[in-house]
């Protein structure tokens, strides 16, 4: 059974290295903009995301700054989870598969079309 040092050191990690996940959110917001008209729910999203990462991010440096248990990064990760998932078509409306035809979508309708459609069924339409 690992001591308290170790959870601590495990709380410490996560709070200082949060901030690439949110980079890296954030650097695709920043590549949605290109695709302006057709990502435009879906660069919402990602802004919902980075919003959800810097709430986890703040809760866990502040657990590290004030010294409160470590066991608390859980029931902040679940009511952060809680809320993405109350708001999931907001927060999250990737889809991997076409909506009409069910095919495998590319990477670049994924994240920049919110029509979550491949190209063949969107010109059918
Ligand atoms: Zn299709």
């Amino acid at each position: 059974m690992p001591g308290a040092d170790f959870f601590r050191s495990v709380t410490t990690f996560i709070s200082e290295r949060t901030i690439y996940l949110l980079l890296a959110v954030l650097v695709l917001n920043m590549l949605q903009r290109r695709y302006q008209q057709h990502a435009r729910e879906k660069r919402l999203a990602t802004l919902y995301i980075a919003m959800l990462i810097l709430a986890f991010m703040i809760g866990t440096v502040l657990i590290v700054y004030f010294a409160l248990p470590d066991v608390l990064v859980v029931p902040l990760l679940a009511a952060l989870l809680l809320i993405g998932y109350r708001f999931r078509a907001r927060v999250f409306p990737f889809r991997l598969n076409c909506r009409l035809c069910g095919r495998r979508l590319s990477g670049k309708r994924i994240l920049f079309f919110d029509s979550n459609t491949c190209e063949q069924c969107e010109q059918r339409q």
